[in-house]
């Protein structure tokens, strides 16, 4: 069942709308996820459709395969995503 969840950031400057298939979230205790948010895991819930930004985040390469997208203003990371070769 799909359901449309918002979310975004702390100062409120970057918003996203994204379809999720489930609820189910989980946590990622990889040492780069620790690094991502300071704290001993980061909390996920897995999208298959491609977020719809409201705002365009900026992104860092968080190792070479994967980025993150985060909030240049106030900090808040959101989230985490494997490059696509056609994103250069
Ligand atoms: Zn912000
Ligand atoms: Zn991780």
């Amino acid at each position: 069942m799909a359901e449309t969840m918002t979310g975004g950031c702390q100062c409120g400057r970057v918003r996203y709308e994204v379809e999720i298939a489930s609820d189910d979230a989980y946590l990622c205790h990889c040492r780069m996820c620790q690094k991502a948010t300071g704290g001993i895991a980061a909390a996920f819930v897995q999208v298959e459709s491609p977020i719809n930004w409201l705002g365009e985040p900026d992104w860092y390469d968080s190792s070479p395969v994967a980025h993150r997208p985060f909030c240049s203003t106030c900090g808040t990371p959101l989230g985490f995503a494997w490059k696509t070769t056609s994103k250069g």
